[in-house]
């Protein structure tokens, strides 16, 4: 496997070097956010070791650095602390995993080789359909350049749509999505909400994005301006 380490101090990068050149990896260091992003943009690696703690542009930003740029390679996160905020920053940005330092060597090995099996398919943080734009981590979502303002429910249901896009999704399957077991079952609840979507996703721009499939359920399809 190819491995980008990016860490700023010189005896940990040298030891993670080491030790994953001894197991017959090719290894390449980046000392800083910036030198990371130019390295990823222009090698495909198997996987990227971030440390979380680097000056400049910290490993979280980093992370959501690579993913916007459309690289998709398993980030394993190192971090010296502990914190539970850290960890939700650098999942949300699109790390893949965490090792707490210090660390022992083989469980970074095999964390890396259960990253490297699952594969890297396209994981993106922020959903897009179109010119739609939808992220869950920060609970935010725009049409264009213009945020919009959703209720938790609409929320949930328009993340249902934008992860099936173009696929008809069910009453049934939408209530799953966005209500929980305590709800009462009623189905027209979703053709009220999705009313609700219509008037802040569509109507205001001009588009009919959010389609009924009569008797099926409903759609979200791209649509241009
Ligand atoms: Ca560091």
């Amino acid at each position: 496997m190819r491995i980008l380490i990016v860490e700023d101090e010189l005896k940990m990068a040298t030891l993670l070097r080491r030790g994953l050149t001894e197991e017959g990896h090719a290894v390449d260091l980046a000392p800083n956010g910036e030198e990371a992003l130019w390295m990823a943009g222009a090698v495909d690696y198997h996987a990227v070791v971030l440390d979380l703690m680097l000056p400049g542009i910290d490993g979280v930003e980093v992370c959501r650095s690579l993913r916007e740029r459309g690289v998709w390679a398993p980030v394993l996160m190192l971090t010296a602390r502990d914190g539970v905020d850290d960890r939700v920053a650098g999942l949300d940005a699109g790390a893949d995993d965490f090792l707490l330092k210090p660390f022992a060597f083989a469980e970074l090995l095999a964390r890396l080789r259960a990253l490297v099996r699952r594969g890297t398919a396209e994981r993106p943080s922020v959903l897009e359909v179109g010119d739609l734009r939808l992220d869950p981590a920060t609970r935010r979502a725009w049409r264009g350049d213009s945020e919009i303002a959703l209720s938790a429910k609409e929320f949930a249901l328009l993340e249902a749509f934008m992860r099936r896009p173009g696929h008809v999704l069910s009453r049934l399957q939408l209530i799953e999505h966005a209500w929980d077991y305590a709800y009462e079952n009623r189905s027209n609840v979703v053709d009220v909400y999705v009313r609700y979507l219509r008037d802040k996703i569509d109507r205001p721009f001009g588009r009919t994005s959010l389609e009924t499939v009569r008797g099926v359920g409903y759609r979200l399809r791209e649509d241009a301006a």
